[in-house]
């Protein structure tokens, strides 16, 4: 019998949480939920529309006046505004910047939390972000926090960005990582730590492969205490 449990992932950037959670989900068959593409995707509207980040009261009403949601395609969820495919555009430097930085604000908390609550009602999902375990699916069955160097961080963000023929300074990206990464660990609301209950594993020098195969035993653990049988 194959249960469809919530698996959280959660971790700071750079930690290999977006490829492992992808990957894993497509060898569980369940749906992939990157919750980061949503607080990109209030960031890229808040830069469209000009508004500064610190204002609050103007983010309140420009989200009072729009509509979030997430669409199924795939294995994955694409992110709508107002209507509009805004998935293309979220992943650059700058938006993951400004995502750090309003994502602070517990008024978009509030406003993203029953998006992502409601895409892991069915269970079937592996949900990546920062706070998955300890707020948005407490009562997930398997949680992980993922983690790595600084070093080996920063290198693996170079090599992503370089992959996709973004040319930024490591330099630059060692700044802006260490910025993003005070900013969410330090934020009062749903500050970026692992769940008690998480399984930390520290990726420093492991292959995706071996990651993902950690990752999928500790599953198996726990489902076979559970007394049920996957895969
Ligand atoms: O994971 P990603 O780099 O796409 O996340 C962008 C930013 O969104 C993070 O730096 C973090 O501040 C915020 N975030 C969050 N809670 C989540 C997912 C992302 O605060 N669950």
């Amino acid at each position: 019998m194959k249960k469809d449990l919530i698996v959280t992932v959660d971790g700071p950037a750079g930690s290999g949480k977006s490829t492992v959670s992808k990957i894993l989900a497509k060898r569980l068959s369940y749906l992939y939920l990157d919750t980061g593409a949503l607080y990109r995707a209030v960031a890229y509207l808040i830069d469209r529309e000009g508004t500064s980040g610190n204002d609050e009261q103007v983010i309140h009403d420009l989200l009072k006046s729009t509509d979030i949601s997430l669409q199924k395609s795939g294995e994955g969820l694409q992110v709508y505004v107002n209507g509009e495919d805004v998935t293309g555009h979220l992943r650059t430097e700058e938006i993951g910047l400004m995502a750090s930085k309003i994502s602070a604000l517990p008024l978009i908390r509030e406003i993203l939390l029953p998006i992502q609550r409601k895409a892991g009602a069915k269970g079937g999902i592996v949900a990546e972000g920062r706070d998955m375990g300890t707020i948005v699916f407490p009562n997930a069955e398997v949680k992980f926090f993922l983690d790595a160097s600084e070093s080996e961080r920063i290198q693996r963000r170079f090599m992503e960005l370089s992959s996709r023929g973004v040319r930024i300074p490591y330099g630059n990206i060692a700044r802006d990582m260490g910025q993003r990464d005070h900013q969410d660990r330090e934020r009062e609301v749903a500050p970026l730590r692992p769940h008690e209950e998480a399984v930390i594993i520290d990726t420093s020098g492991m292959t995706i492969a071996e990651v993902v195969e950690a990752m999928l035993e500790i599953i198996n653990i726990s489902l076979a205490s559970n007394s049920l049988d996957l895969l």
